[in-house]
């Protein structure tokens, strides 16, 4: 292996350790702690994993979870409801809608139902837009967590290609966005994309975020190219070869250990951001 690892386990620590002398200033200063309200809805085992960590992960950092878990059947109005509710609430500084949601549910309905201020997950469409123009407002955590990683490297972007392989709302648009802000030509490729390996080959920086294992193949990276992998395929296999990809790459992200340990974070340190924007009115 020629690349350097980006440690993402050590980046987040640094984060969360960041995030916890934050929560207790704010809990000094305010008589509360930040608050993230989780909310699942049915039963798939991996999302009540996800909101499990993120729970236990607050408590380390000295944020309040409130958990709030329902039924498959839930419908879309019933989890509106919910979610205005928990918007309309002063002790709640942040709203986590895990997804996905089961297919009865309006997910983008659902999501919209949270405020702006509130959106730590940054799964809104005014995220989105702040994102994509520059604006102060939560990123989606990956992506967010994606930059943190590239800038704590030191990865040079103005002017470099980055190629992002997938198109989704809360990870690959937003990752692509955040990355044009700070200058990168951006390409996206995604399922109808003719000749990704063409596209890949070309970039000095390439995220991969598909959920297809090891679709981006260690041959196609530039020599010295940064490599970014946000995809976890069941057995810990990410979306890119791997060790392929290490022999040719400058910098490259392990899986796991990488993209993944930043998301969560991310969400807590953008809970405490929320919690502070709160108490400033
Ligand atoms: P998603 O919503 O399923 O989107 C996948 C994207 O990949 C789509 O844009 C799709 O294209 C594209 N794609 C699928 N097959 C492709 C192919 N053969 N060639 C090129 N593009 C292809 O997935 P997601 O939610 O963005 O997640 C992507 C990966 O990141 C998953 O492995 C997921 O587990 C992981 N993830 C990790 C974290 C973390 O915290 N580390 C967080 C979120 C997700 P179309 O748009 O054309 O269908």
């Amino acid at each position: 292996m020629t690349a350097t690892l980006m440690d993402g386990r050590a980046l987040s620590r640094q984060l969360l350790d960041a995030t916890a002398e934050r929560a207790t200033a704010f809990q000094l200063a305010h008589g509360r702690r930040p608050c993230l309200a989780t909310v699942l809805v049915g039963d798939d085992p991996a999302s009540h994993t996800y909101v499990r960590m993120k729970v236990n992960r607050c408590a380390e950092v000295g944020i309040e979870s409130r958990r709030v878990d329902l039924p498959a059947s839930t419908a879309t109005e019933e989890l509106v409801g919910l979610l205005r509710d928990l918007s309309a609430d002063p002790r709640v500084d942040g709203i986590l809608l895990q997804h996905p949601v089961p297919a009865q549910i309006d997910e983008r309905a659902a999501f919209e139902a949270i405020p702006a201020g509130k959106d730590v997950d940054g799964v809104t469409g005014a995220s989105f837009a702040a994102m994509a123009f520059g604006d102060p407002g939560f990123a989606s955590c990956t992506p967010g967590g994606i930059m943190r990683l590239l800038d704590a490297y030191e990865v040079p972007l103005r002017g470099r290609r980055a190629v992002v392989v997938g198109r989704s709302a809360i990870l690959g648009k937003p990752v692509g966005m955040l990355l044009l802000g700070r200058d990168a030509t951006v390409t996206y490729c995604h399922s109808r994309t003719v000749d990704l390996a063409a596209h890949v080959r070309e970039a000095d920086v390439v995220v991969a975020a598909v959920g297809v294992p090891e679709l981006v193949r260690g041959e196609w990276i530039k020599p010295g190219a940064v490599v970014v992998d946000a995809g976890y395929n069941p057995g810990n296999v990410g979306d890119v070869e791997f060790d392929a990809a290490a022999a040719r790459a400058g910098l490259i992200t392990p899986v796991p250990g990488g993209v993944g340990p930043m998301t969560i974070a991310v969400l807590l340190s953008q809970t405490v951001d929320a919690a502070e924007r709160h108490a400033q009115g």
